[in-house]
């Protein structure tokens, strides 16, 4: 996978002087050793090394930024190999605080779904429906086409439910039914309510994905952001590096873990089901190959969705990438699946987590939820501010 050059700072590289800075850490100890560079692992590690706490960063990746992270591919387009991150809160406190690292480009992602062979808004809007159907309804009108398709679900409980109660069943094949199956390997019906819940439909022209208050790209991309959240000369960043290699010979205070919580407690009581994601990557010899940022393909192919770069984050080219997600039983954790069962399994681990005096549990894949970036932010300062005040604290929220 191809790297952006990294400061010598944050790399295992060493010069000189941040040798003799590093051994004087190394023979007194680290305040804190953070498992994770991703968004839960820096923001920590930034707020730690600014109260004057010495932090020692490591991910077993050979790059920081977690999923996040992002590298000009072999033709030179910014890409992100993870899967397209694109950043929206309505949180001012995260936008303010993330706004220290980096300038932004505002941007609006739009999605478009492949349907019966037409490319249409999704979120459902008001030109969804009347492109479909050949209609001509206005705003009103289309919550009265609503309200005479939805079904009536007396307890909506899974993700079926939601969605057929609001649009009616039609809709809900076409747009979510397969794109669900694929995604999850489930059918909505056997999927929590809080799945599409996520989605909205609208009656009015909106066609933006997000409705947050802020929407916005880094401006020279994450992985530049990473960089400066991590720059203190605090903080140490080790890559390429499991924290069990080094656990028990690095002296320190405090285990801040941002990665899967159960194999922090060696799948003791089995594994929590992931999804996972393989994704293709491809350039083309043209500057543009998309209508708009990502088309989702409900129905056909092995894709759920294929996204281009240049639109998320405003590069000019010659040349443009792209990358489709297959969604996968086994790979990296990516998802956690949210099913009662599967909650309940986490409830064990998460006893065990919060038992675990000397060790603070932060992050999307060390609390088994599917947070947004701006969330792992948010529970990353909290958590900041909870061992600021209790250091005895165990595990955040
Ligand atoms: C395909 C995809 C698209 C997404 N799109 C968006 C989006 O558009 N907008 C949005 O807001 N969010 C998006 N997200 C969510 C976003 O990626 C996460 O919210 C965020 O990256 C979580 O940060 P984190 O620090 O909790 O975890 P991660 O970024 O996963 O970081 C955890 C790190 O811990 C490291 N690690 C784990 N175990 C060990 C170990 N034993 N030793 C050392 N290191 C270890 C891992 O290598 C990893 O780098 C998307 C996620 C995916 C999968």
């Amino acid at each position: 996978m191809p790297m952006t050059d990294l400061p010598s700072a944050v790399t295992n590289e060493r010069t000189e002087q941040t040798n003799t800075t590093n051994e004087q850490q190394e023979s007194k100890g680290f305040d804190y050793l953070i498992v994770g560079a991703g968004f839960a692992g820096s923001v920590l590690a930034e707020r730690l090394a600014s109260s004057g706490q010495r932090v020692l960063i490591v991910d077993r990746r050979p790059h920081i930024g977690g999923n996040a992270y992002d590298c000009y591919d072999d033709a030179g387009v910014l890409i992100h190999p993870y899967g397209p991150h694109i950043f929206h809160t309505n949180s001012k406190d995260v936008f303010e605080y993330l706004s220290r690292f980096t300038e932004w480009r505002p941007y609006q992602h739009r999605v478009l779904a492949s349907v019966d062979g037409q490319l249409l808004p999704i979120p459902i809007n008001l030109d969804t429906v009347n492109r479909l159907y050949g209609l001509n309804l206005t705003s009103f009108q289309v919550e009265e086409f609503f309200a005479s398709v939805a079904e009536k679900v007396e307890q909506v409980r899974t993700s079926e439910d939601v969605v057929v109660s609001k649009v009616g069943r039609d809709l809900y094949n076409k747009f979510f039914r397969g794109y669900t199956r694929k995604q999850w390997g489930l059918d909505p019906s056997e999927l929590d309510a809080s799945v599409t819940a996520r989605v909205p439909t609208r009656t009015n022209r909106d066609n933006r994905y997000f409705a947050d208050t802020y929407q916005a790209m880094p401006l020279h991309g994450y992985t530049r952001m990473f960089q400066n959240m991590l720059s203190s000369p605090n903080i140490k960043v080790m890559l390429n590096t499991d924290y069990r290699e080094i656990a028990d010979f690095i002296p320190f205070q405090h285990m801040i873990y941002t990665g899967p919580v159960d194999a922090f407690f060696d799948f003791c009581y089995g594994k929590l089901p992931y999804r996972s994601l393989e994704f293709r990557h491809e350039t083309h010899d043209t500057e543009q190959l998309l209508p708009t940022g990502t088309v989702n393909y409900p129905n056909d192919y092995a894709y759920t969705r294929v996204s281009e770069f240049k639109h998320i984050t405003g590069q000019r080219h010659h040349q443009t990438s792209v990358v489709y997600e297959y969604p996968r039983a086994e790979g990296d954790p990516y998802y956690p699946v949210p099913r009662p069962e599967n909650a309940e399994l986490y409830k064990k681990y998460e006893a065990l987590a919060d038992a675990a005096q000397d060790v603070t549990f932060v992050g999307r894949l060390a609390t088994y939820r599917y947070y947004n970036m701006d969330q792992v932010v948010a529970q990353a300062l909290a958590t900041f501010r909870r061992l600021q005040g209790q250091p005895e604290q165990g595990n955040a929220e």
